[in-house]
């Protein structure tokens, strides 16, 4: 049960002085708290022989109000303290999760999901908060605490009735440690459940006009009730444990008081304890009941504690799939890309039972600019993020100036890039701040910013934002058609103006004319540097220095526009079909 102390240690270690200062404070208010029924057993042990005066009197309200002050600063500070602690570890360990959910590769994403990944962030590492600090708290006191009650009781006031009165304690441990397991398992189902349904949330969030297009909202809230009603259920559950504690202890510790006084009015008609003595001793019993509630929340909070800690370092402990080069390892290239080559790629999904992309080689020169064709699922995207090494490679070897990526530094390799994926994802932020996130070093001048939006072809739209480039997009702005939410993107990885830049069928949605004078833009302003374009439209690379024609993730044909139409393969066939289509609809929109 205290294993989640130890797994928190380094925390402790960390944080040595803060919790040193707490728990001998804790210790000096706990003898501060012994004392005062000492004096007033003292004084009425006086007045039953007759021997108290103004001046005894007067000396134990000093006292009592003396130790009242020390109390009011000590508590004050180690509640400061200790609490204060358990906010500084649950800001360390989200600063952790979220430099590791930075740090993780797609693979990790599709395992685990996202409503699991934030309960994590949010509850999990409040019940690790708890155990920091109340975890602490009722630590001390359901031990050195209660140590310090019962070694008074016992040397101070009779040990017998001591013996006697803690009698019904061993039960209460024995109970408390079986509902203790019970929680355990309990509380993980229900975080477990709870994960469940932040997952319904988001889903039912982000896709809520599918929902509503298809009239399934209903259907949605049924279904969200029973996500709920299972939380409900699996909280109930440990509530009920959770309610079971309170009555347990009230029955134990009224069986102590009974014995306390029954067998405490013997002694003291026995002359073998005072009056004073027997009022002290049951002071002493009332204050024994918070540290035995204590083992109970102290069982309660360390098994939730340790639930949640051993849920966040079961994701803390992923590690990532694609190994980064050490500073040693890493190849030596220099700080421009040179060609890129594939030399008989084959790779495969970790969840995909066949090869996604086979032998694929080819060679692209700086500067040259490659188009990747081929039906939806050929394997275009594939193909462009084995340059991003998302995903541990396959067989076969991509070079870049000659070097093996997987031995490039992955910050340099990753700074030469400039990536439009198929599905957009623009930030709740400006326009503005969505375009300059691209420029990595954050000062892209405003000419860079224009010269990105004109290459982009969006000023025309931003005309029509409300307010121009400073309209916040997204989910708590406007929403951005398809086409521009593309455009955006597009300028965002032009202002950076990459030394290789992917553009992943990163203009289905713009009008063929539009995208014609932006792939124009894009030739014009990008000379010398390297260009990936996946389409499904061709007349888009159709000036490509080459092109790749991809069918089942093999190169099926490959060339120029000119020879790959003379070839009269699967490319020609598509060409000639969208020029039909292109000039029925007089370039209007495909
Ligand atoms: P394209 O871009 O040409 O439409 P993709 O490269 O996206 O095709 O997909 C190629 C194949 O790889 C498809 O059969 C697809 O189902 C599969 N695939 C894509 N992404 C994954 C993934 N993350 N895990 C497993 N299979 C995938």
């Amino acid at each position: 049960m205290l294993t989640v102390l130890s797994k928190l240690s380094w925390f402790f270690r960390q944080e040595w002085k803060r919790y040193t200062i707490a728990v001998i404070l804790l210790v000096i208010s706990g003898i501060l708290e012994i004392i005062p029924p000492m004096l007033v057993g003292r004084s009425i042990d006086a007045i039953n022989v007759g021997g108290m005066n103004w001046e005894s009197i007067r000396l134990t309200i000093v006292q009592l109000l003396t130790i009242t002050a020390a109390a009011y600063l000590i508590n004050f500070t180690w509640h400061y303290k200790l609490f204060g602690g358990a906010f500084v570890v649950e800001r360390l360990m989200r600063s952790r999760l979220m430099r590791h959910f930075l740090r993780m590769t797609p693979t990790f994403y599709e395992r685990n999901r996202t409503g699991d990944l934030m309960a994590l962030a949010t509850n999990d590492l409040q019940a690790v908060s708890q155990t920091a600090g109340f975890g602490i708290l009722t630590f001390m006191d359901s031990t050195l605490w209660m140590a310090t009650l019962l070694v008074t009781m016992t040397v101070f006031v009779s040990w017998k009735l001591t013996l006697a009165a803690i009698l019904p304690l061993p039960i209460m441990a024995i109970l408390v440690s079986i509902y203790g397991k019970w929680i355990h398992k309990r509380f993980m189902d229900a975080q477990d459940a709870f994960g469940s349904m932040n997952d319904g949330v988001l889903e039912t969030i982000s896709g809520i006009r599918v929902i509503r297009a298809y009239v399934q909202e209903r259907a949605a809230e049924s279904k969200f009730a029973a996500v709920t009603k299972d939380v409900l259920d699996k909280n109930i559950a440990v509530v009920r444990i959770d309610a079971l504690f309170e009555p347990t202890m009230k029955i134990l510790t009224g069986a102590s008081y009974l014995i306390g006084l029954g067998y405490g009015a013997y002694l003291v008609y026995h002359n073998e304890l005072t009056i004073g003595g027997l009022v002290a001793f049951n002071v002493y019993l009332g204050m024994l009941i918070w540290p035995m509630f204590a083992i109970g929340e102290l069982i309660n909070i360390m098994q939730r504690g340790n639930a949640s800690l051993d849920r966040v370092g079961t994701t803390l402990g992923w590690k990532p799939d694609v190994a980064e080069p050490d500073g040693k390892a890493a190849a030596k290239v220099g700080e421009e890309p040179g060609a890129i080559e594939f030399r008989g790629v084959t790779f495969r999904y970790p969840s995909s039972s066949v090869d996604n992309l086979q032998d694929v080689t080819f060679k692209l020169k700086p500067g040259q600019t490659l188009g990747i064709a081929g039906r939806t699922g050929s394997g275009k995207t594939t193909l462009i993020k084995q340059l991003l090494r998302e995903y541990p490679g396959g067989e076969g070897q991509i070079t870049i100036s000659g070097t093996a990526i997987d031995t490039i530094n992955a910050d340099l390799l990753k700074s030469w890039y400039g990536y439009v994926p198929q599905e957009q994802f623009l930030f709740s932020r400006t326009v503005r701040a969505n375009i300059l996130f691209g420029s990595r070093s954050g000062n892209a001048t405003e000419e860079e910013l224009l010269q990105a939006i004109s290459s982009s072809v969006l000023e025309g739209d931003l005309q029509f934002l409300p307010k121009g480039l400073e309209t916040t997009v997204g989910e708590k702005g406007v929403s951005l058609s398809g086409g521009q939410k593309q455009r955006v993107s597009i300028a965002r990885a032009l202002i950076a103006d990459p030394h290789i830049l992917m553009l992943d069928d990163a203009l289905s949605a713009v009008d063929a004319r539009t995208e014609a004078i932006i792939v124009d833009n894009i030739r014009k302003t990008r000379a010398g540097k390297t260009t990936l374009i996946a389409t499904h439209r061709l007349s888009a690379i159709q000036e490509a220095d080459w092109i790749v024609v991809l069918d089942e993730g093999r190169i099926a044909e490959q060339g120029t526009h000119e020879q790959l139409l003379s070839l009269g393969g699967w490319y020609k066939e598509q060409y000639e079909r969208q020029q039909v289509d292109a000039n029925r609809s007089e370039g209007g929109e495909l």
